[in-house]
């Protein structure tokens, strides 16, 4: 049975100072995962899998277990990233042995070709990818990061590393890198659609707006893991999570109930978001207001009363000082344990491509 196979791989790191390097990444790790300390080494658990580290003759002796090739290039590509970052600019080997041989291609990599682009609403702008393995995004989350080459240049994709960290292509081929929804898929048709919000001349919204047919365009993913099963979900973000709370109301089955609560600038801007679950919708107006400078969705949330019996879940993605009101109040407030919500920052006021994607 597929799910039940475990891949392995292992490697070697001699280091002037082992234990230094990683108590410096288990201290980083417990953010992410969960990290069991003994007298020689650690274990460290994530949702790619498992790593195991002993220190032994001046060494770390690495051991990753994973369920599948992606997961284990994912493992093995974030240890690298980490070890090399943490021995701070010390030079050292890595080289990975056992079930998948170092390969130049990233496992989570697939191109696509833009089919067609439209706006929905004045400001967003449906762009449909053609891609020949739709299957691949199916699971393990709902969004993918778009990598855009420059304009009139044939693309450079991002290789892998005999140690697996991601190489990039750099100067004239350096790729703009965005992060959006897949907020539907077709099989049949081989499409993948992205709806992007258009503000200012954004890398982002200059792409948009400028698709044509035959444009290549890299995917890197799927990432962000699934919504967990519940009875009673609150739905809510802002215009950039539209995508992912109309796909998530989609899929819901029709026993379960929602709460959807989306902000956008003004009536124009709302869709309409199909559900077979009892959905109540709540649209939140800016009402001239700038993106990302109100409190109406953290207040919104507060507002709303959790069922008193059943399990919730709550999905919030919007601005990244609204995120963190929101995810506050959840775990103070509302007392919600961490798997009952996933609350993402999908932006930062001022800042580019933010890489907070939340908890
Ligand atoms: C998991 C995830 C899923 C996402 N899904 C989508 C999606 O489906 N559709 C989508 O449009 N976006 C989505 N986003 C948000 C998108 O990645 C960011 O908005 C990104 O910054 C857009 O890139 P850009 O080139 O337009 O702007 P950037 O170059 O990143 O930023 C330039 C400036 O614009 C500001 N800015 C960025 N986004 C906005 C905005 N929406 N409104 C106003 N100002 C903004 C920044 O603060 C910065 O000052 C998602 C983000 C995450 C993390």
């Amino acid at each position: 049975m597929a799910d039940e196979i475990e891949l392995h791989a292992s490697a070697r790191v001699v280091l002037a100072d082992p234990m230094a390097v990683l108590d410096r990444v288990c201290a980083h790790f417990t953010e992410h995962g969960s990290v069991t300390r003994h007298p020689e080494g650690a274990r460290l658990d994530g949702p790619y899998g498992s790593v195991e580290i002993e220190v032994a003759d001046g060494a770390l002796d690495l051991s990753v277990t994973s369920a599948n090739e992606t997961y284990l290039f994912v493992v093995k590509s974030s240890v690298a990233e980490h070890l090399f970052e943490f021995a701070a600019g010390e030079a050292f080997e890595l080289s990975w042995q056992g079930d998948i041989p170092a390969q130049m291609q990233i496992p989570y990599f697939r191109e696509a070709v833009v089919r067609s682009a439209h706006d929905i609403t004045p400001t967003m702008r449906r762009v449909v990818l053609a891609c020949e393995d739709t299957a691949h995004f199916e699971s393990g989350g709902l969004h993918v990061r778009v990598l855009i080459p420059p304009p009139g240049r044939a693309p450079v994709w991002p290789s892998a590393g005999a140690d697996s960290r991601v190489i990039w292509p750099e100067g004239e081929d350096e790729l703009v890198k965005r992060v959006y929804t897949i907020r539907a898929i077709d099989h049949q048709r081989r499409e993948l659609t992205v709806d992007v919000v258009l503000h200012d001349d954004s890398p982002g919204s200059v792409w948009a707006r400028n698709a044509g047919a035959g444009d290549r365009v890299g995917l890197l993913g799927p990432g962000g893991g699934d919504v967990a099963p519940a009875d009673w979900y609150l739905l809510c973000g802002d215009e950039t999570a539209l995508p992912a709370i109309a796909r998530i109301a989609t899929s819901l089955p029709a026993t379960a109930r929602a709460a959807v609560v989306i902000e956008v600038a003004d009536g124009a801007e709302e869709q309409e978001i199909l559900s077979d679950a009892a959905i109540e919708v709540i649209w939140l107006h800016r009402n001239g207001a700038s993106a990302g400078s109100t409190d109406l969705l953290p207040d919104a949330v507060r507002s709303i009363a959790l069922p008193e019996s059943g399990d919730p879940f709550v999905f919030a993605g919007c601005e990244q000082a609204a995120a963190r009101a929101i995810r506050k109040h959840l775990r103070q407030e509302r007392k919600l344990p961490k798997d009952r919500h996933l609350v993402a920052a999908y932006w930062r006021r001022g800042h580019s491509d933010v890489h907070d994607h939340g908890d």
